[in-house]
């Protein structure tokens, strides 16, 4: 198995395939760290060129990679500091050189180049750099690998919920899980039996409250009334799609969509009428829009995937739980 994709255009360009015993099959593997790394990470580096006071400097090879909207080499030439280097312990010299820098090495490759990275790191403690940081974007290839040789493909990660079971996260958050039912009795009251949860009992209470469903809560919008927020100043506050463009999320704009409606006609049906389309307002992100086709269009309702931010909140707050937010294309977002 190839793991990079030169390797793959020169077996072909030059007809190995055909003169190779059978008893040898030619796999093409995950690819080079170049083309595996994901557009998200080469847009980073990119922040991380145009934040002012910031050395980037990375393999040349990374150079001309495009992420979504520019690369490295693009940067360098709209006078941002980015610099080849040879070896990581090159971007050491340039830190210490550079004590009013910050220097970023931009980590791409797999297992084999992970050491040297890790050794640089080491030495930067040893000299003390405090301006020298990794931003990694390295891949592991054996499981890419296991999957590829087994033909497996769509994997589900079926590990995961045991292994969160066993994860110090899982323990921590276990311990804190009555704070907030207790909180619904107030500030005095729910500080003093969350206290007595926490240090009578250690957060291994034998029992465990719950709330009720957030979605369960919403009213009807004849029930409430309108709040009018005060305007986005462009300083301090901004308008939703300007904070979304913040955010640098990204998606191809072809994926397909991956807030899935259970019933298609349940946003208009039940949502607008009874709710006055909630999502419009709770989406932090603007992606939930009723438009009208022509002024005397019937309403429907949009959906902008490619701006969605992945805070799952249309999945929790759907007044039916008719939205289903599911993991889009590629791990993007
Ligand atoms: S997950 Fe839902 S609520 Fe959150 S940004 Fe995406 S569409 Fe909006």
């Amino acid at each position: 198995m190839e793991v990079c994709g030169t390797h793959t255009v020169a077996i072909a360009r030059n007809g190995l395939r055909d003169v190779m015993p059978p008893s040898i099959t030619l796999l093409s593997g995950p690819g080079c760290p170049v083309c595996v790394t994901a557009n998200r990470d080469i847009d980073t580096a990119v922040e991380y060129a145009r934040r002012p006071g910031t050395i980037v400097t990375t393999f040349g090879d990374m150079m001309k990679v495009p992420g979504s909207s520019s690369s490295l080499a693009r940067e360098k030439a709209d006078g941002h500091d980015v610099r080849i280097v040879y070896s990581p312990l090159d971007a050491l010299d340039i830190a210490e050189k550079n004590p009013d820098s910050q220097v970023v090495f931009i980590g791409v490759g797999f297992e084999t180049t992970v050491p040297v990275i890790g050794s640089t790191i080491k030495q930067a403690a040893a000299r003390g750099l405090e301006n020298f940081s990794v931003f990694s974007a390295h891949k592991t290839v054996p499981a890419a690998l296991e999957a590829l040789a087994a033909n497996r493909q769509r994997d589900a990660l079926t590990a995961f919920p045991a292994a969160f079971q066993r994860s110090w996260l899982h323990e921590e958050l276990h311990k804190t899980r009555n704070f907030k039912p207790y909180m619904k009795h107030g500030l005095w009251m729910g500080s003093l039996l969350f206290g007595i949860d926490q240090k009578l009992f250690g957060g291994k209470t034998p029992w465990t409250l719950h709330n009720t469903a957030d979605h369960d809560k919403l009213k009807p919008a004849t029930e409430c009334a309108k709040i009018d927020y005060p305007k986005p100043d462009g300083k301090l506050t901004f308008d939703r799609l300007s904070s979304v463009f913040l955010s640098n999320t990204n998606h191809e704009e072809e994926q397909p969509c991956h807030l899935r409606l259970k019933d298609a006609s349940v946003p208009i049906a039940v949502n607008l009428a009874l709710y006055d389309a909630p999502e419009q307002r709770y989406c932090p992100a603007g992606v939930y829009e009723i438009v009208h086709d022509g002024e005397a269009g019937a309403p429907r309702l949009q959906i902008n995937a490619q701006n969605c931010v992945h805070c799952k909140t249309c999945d929790i707050k759907d007044p039916t739980q008719n939205i289903n937010w599911v993991v889009p294309q590629g791990g993007e977002g």
